[in-house]
C-alpha cells in the first residue's frame, strides 16, 4: 500500500469558514491516523477573488487549530503552464476539441432551448468541423475554448462515503476545461494538480459530488491513477438550512477571538460528520487520530450548534491544568479590572487553587472570569434572583446565618471537616437539611447560586473574609 496522500484546497476569497477547517481537519486526521501526509493548496486561480489577506486568514486559523501541513503550501495559480499543458494533451490525443462558439452565442441557444423548456447541453456542433476548417479558424486568430468530448457510458466510484455513485454520462454536456483566455476551468485545475501532488484520497465538500465524474474522465484521459473520493456532509444551522452568517459566526478566527479552545474547536468539529461510536463525544487530539477512521464517517447533514461548541469548551477546559488556562485567564481578569497580573502573581498558589474550583464549572473563559469576582473582590452583590431563591424568609435567614457565622467562628482550626462537622450539627439542631444551610450561605459568602462546593468556597475566601461576608449578609437582612 502506497502512503496516503490528502489535501485541503481552499479558495481564498473570504475567511475560513467552519465547513473548510472541518474539512481540513478529516483530511489532516486520516494523513495523521494513517502514517499519510496532508497537504495545503491555495487554488487561486480566480484572480478577481483571490486575496492575499484570504489565504493569510486560512494559514492563520488552520495554525491556531493546530492543523500543519507536511510540504511546502502548493499555489494554484503558480501552475498554469501545466494547465495548459494538460489541456493540449488532451487535445492532441482526441479527448478535447476546440470551440469556437462565442458566449453570446451560446447564451442565446441555452435561452432558445429554456424557452422551449428543455435543458440546454452543449450540442458539439464544434466536434463535427472538418479538420481543415478548423486550421483556417486558428490560422484566422479566431478565439476558441477547449471541451471535452464525454465518452458515451456511465461514471461511477465508490465514494468513501457514500458507497457507489453513478452518473450516466448523457447527462453531462462536454464541458469546457481551457477558457479562450488560456486560464484552465476549476475541474482541470483541480485534476491537472492533484495528479502531479500525487493525491491519493480526495476529501472534500458534497458540494463537489457533481463535479467528480467530470474529474474521474479527465484523469482517464491523463492516463492517471484515479484517487480515492470521500465527499463529507454539508453542515446546517439548527434550523436544517445550510450553514450561513444568518446562524451566526461562520469564520473560525470568531471563535479564536471568543476565548474558544482551539482542541475544543477541534473536537467539535471533528464531530460534524464523523461518529467515533460507543457514544464518545470528548476526546484530545491524540484521540481524535487514534479513534478516526472512514467507516465512522457520516453521510447525512451535519448540524453546528453553538450551545454544543460551549458545552465542549467546558470539557476541554476541565481537562486542562489551572497552569494550562492560567495565561488566557489572567488577561481576561486584568481586562475586567478584578486584579492585576502582580497580585494575581504574588498568591499565585491560592489563585491556581481558585482556577482549579473554577474550571470544572466553566464553558468559557468569560465564565471562569465571573465566577472568580466574589474571590477577587472586596465587596460582592448579591444576584437578585439567588437573593429571591435562597433567601426567602428573611428574619429566618439572618438568625441561620447569624448562628453558621458563629460556629464557624468558634472552629479551632479553618479545615473543611470541622466546618462540616459544625455545619451539620447546625442544620440538625434546626431540625434542616444540610443544603438548608449551605444554599443561604453559599448566597452570604459568594452572592451566587453556584459556586464550587461551600467548604471550598470557605477556604478559597479565608476564615477572616468568610466571617465577615457573613456579618455582612446578616446586616443586610435585618437592614
Ligand atoms: N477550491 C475548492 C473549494 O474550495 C476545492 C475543491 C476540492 O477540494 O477539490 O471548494
Amino acid at each position: 500500500m502506497s502512503v496516503p496522500r490528502l489535501r485541503f484546497a481552499p479558495s481564498p476569497t473570504g475567511y475560513l469558514h467552519v465547513g473548510g477547517a472541518r474539512t481540513a481537519l478529516f483530511n489532516w486526521l486520516y494523513a495523521r491516523k494513517y502514517g499519510g501526509q496532508f497537504l495545503l493548496r491555495i487554488e487561486d486561480t480566480d484572480k478577481a477573488r483571490s486575496t492575499d489577506e484570504s489565504t493569510r486568514a486560512i494559514f492563520e486559523g488552520l495554525e491556531w487549530l493546530g492543523l500543519t501541513w507536511d510540504e511546502d503550501v502548493v499555489y494554484q495559480g503558480a501552475n498554469l503552464e501545466r494547465h495548459q499543458v494538460d489541456a493540449r494533451r488532451l487535445l492532441d490525443s482526441g479527448a478535447a476539441y476546440r470551440c469556437f462558439c462565442t458566449r453570446e452565442e451560446l447564451d442565446q441557444r441555452r435561452a432558445e432551448a429554456e424557452a422551449r423548456k428543455e435543458p440546454f447541453k452543449y450540442d458539439r456542433r464544434c466536434d463535427a468541423l472538418p479538420a481543415a476548417e478548423v486550421e483556417r479558424r486558428v490560422a484566422a486568430g479566431m478565439p476558441f475554448t477547449i471541451r471535452f468530448r464525454v465518452p458515451d457510458g456511465t461514471t461511477s466510484w465508490d465514494d468513501m462515503v457514500h458507497g457507489t455513485i453513478s452518473f450516466p454520462n448523457k447527462d453531462i454536456e462536454d464541458f469546457v476545461i481551457l477558457r479562450s483566455d488560456g486560464t484552465p476551468i476549476y475541474n482541470l485545475a483541480v485534476v491537472s494538480d492533484d495528479i502531479a501532488m500525487r493525491i491519493t484520497i480526495v476529501m472534500r465538500g458534497d458540494d463537489h459530488i457533481s463535479n467528480t465524474p467530470k474529474q474521474i474522465m479527465l484523469y482517464r484521459a491523463l492516463g492517471a491513477e484515479l484517487p480515492t473520493f470521500a465527499h463529507l456532509p454539508m453542515i446546517h444551522g439548527l434550523d436544517g438550512k445550510k450553514l450561513s452568517k444568518r446562524h451566526g459566526a461562520t469564520a473560525v478566527g470568531d471563535y479564536q477571538h471568543m476565548g474558544i479552545l482551539p482542541q475544543a474547536m477541534l473536537n467539535f468539529l471533528a464531530l460534524l460528520g464523523w461518529s467515533p461510536g460507543n457514544d464518545i463525544e470528548v476526546m484530545t487530539v491524540p484521540q481524535m487520530i487514534e479513534l478516526f477512521s472512514a467507516d465512522g464517517l457520516l453521510k447525512k447533514a451535519a448540524v453546528f450548534d453553538t450551545a454544543k461548541l460551549e458545552w465542549m469548551n467546558g470539557q476541554h477546559l476541565s481537562l486542562l491544568s489551572s497552569a494550562d488556562i492560567e495565561p488566557r485567564v489572567t488577561p481576561a481578569i486584568v481586562r475586567a479590572g478584578l486584579a492585576t497580573a502582580g497580585e494575581l502573581a504574588a498568591k499565585r498558589d491560592w489563585y491556581l487553587a481558585l482556577l482549579d474550583q473554577l474550571k470544572v464549572r466553566s464553558r468559557t473563559i468569560d465564565d471562569i472570569v465571573r465566577q472568580a469576582e466574589p474571590y477577587l473582590k472586596d465587596d460582592i452583590t448579591y444576584d437578585p434572583a439567588a437573593e429571591a431563591k435562597q433567601w426567602k424568609d428573611r428574619p429566618a435567614t439572618a438568625d441561620l446565618l447569624r448562628a453558621a457565622g458563629d460556629a464557624l467562628k468558634a472552629l479551632p482550626a479553618w479545615e473543611p471537616p470541622l466546618m462540616e462537622e459544625a455545619l451539620r450539627a447546625l442544620a440538625e439542631a434546626r431540625g434542616l437539611a444540610g443544603g438548608k444551610v449551605f444554599q443561604p450561605l453559599r448566597v452570604a459568602l459568594t452572592g451566587l447560586s453556584v459556586s464550587p462546593g461551600i467548604f471550598d468556597v470557605l477556604v478559597l475566601l479565608g476564615r477572616e473574609r468568610s466571617l465577615a461576608r457573613i456579618d455582612a449578609a446578616v446586616r443586610h437582612l435585618a437592614g
